[in-house]
């Protein structure tokens, strides 16, 4: 039999588990405490279990995050690991330094299986879904390492900030993130507030709502096209899941978020979706879609596209980014313009790229479905029957 990664427990899991092996369940307490407050990953160090506890760990359990492949740092600060995930596949995670904060932008699955236009991930496919040990282990590494590395006193953080906008569609792989979420919520675990753990999603509607009920961390919702037109050119998933579904279920969200506000991401392509009459639009689109039909209370992020090879796409002039900027602004909407991190490594949003094996055959599909470019004013534009 293989060894259990206690990594891929939350811990109520952990409890189970303890309780399978004849323990008290309140050890999986101590237990975790020491894998994820203290990184320890040798049960002989975790000197205030019994001997006999200890013991049965070594011959059935193991405490191990994955393989580090290379490990880059940027000029500004930034870090970026490459992990590996077997099977010729490697997920990135980014450290981003600020003065008050240490954001870790972890990845969810190898690959992508949504396919946006802009995104280097999504041209790669998907390859698998990571565990909760992979998703969680990405953390485990990144905080004891920094900790040893920045001699950071006992008990002081060095990840203050999870921010799911790695690899992957967090909620396409929801069986995995929730325990992970769970861990980094626990306050035996990493402690960090609903409100300093961000899902990011291309919109899963129905997962929307799931999370909402089992875990309300704060939610970003990357929207980059004020119509379903050009959304369903640039997120494929719009097909599936269009605008009117998606702030229906940011609208739900709301109600048990840990922020009163969705943050909306909007990658900045050139010529596709920065013209200030695509802004409006976004003010109109908002503006009926809240709880009662009254505006949804959000907030936008703007995020100047991070080119790649493939693509085909260009970033938006600094002129133009600041113009569709003050539209929203003017119109009541709190907006900011995401600074780019660690592009000299290429770990700014976007260019995360790992290795994937893919089984989908995302180029071919791209390449036979050109982004049809949709601008209609007034408020009534997102209704489907007037895109088709
Ligand atoms: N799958 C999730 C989370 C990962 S992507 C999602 O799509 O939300 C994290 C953010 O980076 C998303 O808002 C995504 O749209 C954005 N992004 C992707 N490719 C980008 C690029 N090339 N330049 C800038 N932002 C990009
Ligand atoms: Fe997947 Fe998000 Fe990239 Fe779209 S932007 S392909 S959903 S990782």
């Amino acid at each position: 039999m293989s060894a259990v990664n206690l990594l891929e427990l939350d811990r109520e899991s952990l409890s189970d588990h303890c309780e399978r092996l004849g323990e008290k369940r309140f050890r999986a307490t101590q237990l975790f405490r020491w894998i994820h407050q203290k990184g320890a990953a040798d049960f002989d160090a975790m000197s205030d279990l019994a001997v006999s506890l200890r013991s049965k760990l070594r011959e059935g359990a193991e405490i191990a995050a994955m393989k580090v492949l290379t490990e880059q740092v940027a000029s500004d600060g930034t870090i970026k690991w490459l992990f590996d995930v077997g099977g010729g596949n490697a997920v990135e995670t980014v450290f981003i330094p600020e003065v008050d904060r240490g954001t870790l932008c972890v990845s969810s699955q190898a690959g992508c299986a949504v396919g946006c236009r802009f995104c280097s991930t999504g041209h790669q496919g998907f390859s698998r879904n990571l565990t909760t040990a992979e998703i969680v282990g990405q953390l485990w590494h990144a905080e004891f390492d920094l900790r040893r590395r920045l001699g950071l006193p006992p008990g002081q953080r060095a990840v203050t900030n999870v921010v799911m906008m790695g690899m992957g569609e967090p909620l396409q792989n929801y069986a995995a993130l929730l325990p992970a979420l769970r861990t980094m919520l626990d306050d035996h675990g990493y402690g960090l507030s609903r409100r300093r753990v961000t899902v990011s999603t291309s919109g899963v509607v129905p997962m929307i709502d799931r999370l909402r009920d089992d875990c309300a961390v704060a939610l970003a919702v990357s929207l980059h096209a004020p119509n379903d037109a050009l959304r369903d050119g640039l997120v494929p998933l719009n097909r599936k899941y269009p605008l009117a579904e998606l702030l229906g279920a940011c609208s739900r969200y709301l109600e048990k978020a840990p922020r009163d506000f969705i943050t909306f991401e909007y990658c900045m392509l050139d010529g596709i979706n920065d013209d200030p009459a695509q802004a409006a639009e976004l003010l109109a689109l908002v503006a009926a879609s809240g709880p009662g039909g009254r505006a949804l209370p959000c907030k936008f992020n703007l995020i100047p596209f991070n080119p790649f090879p493939e693509s085909g796409l260009k970033r938006s002039a600094p002129a133009r980014v600041g113009a569709f900027a003050r539209v929203l602004q003017e119109g009541g909407l709190v907006t900011t313009i995401r600074r780019t991190r660690g592009e000299d490594i290429d770990a700014a949003c976007g260019q995360l790229a790992g290795e994937v094996q893919d089984r989908t055959h995302v180029e071919r599909r791209m390449a036979r479905a050109p982004i049809r470019i949709h601008r209609s004013a007034g408020a009534a534009a997102h209704r489907r029957s007037e895109t088709a």
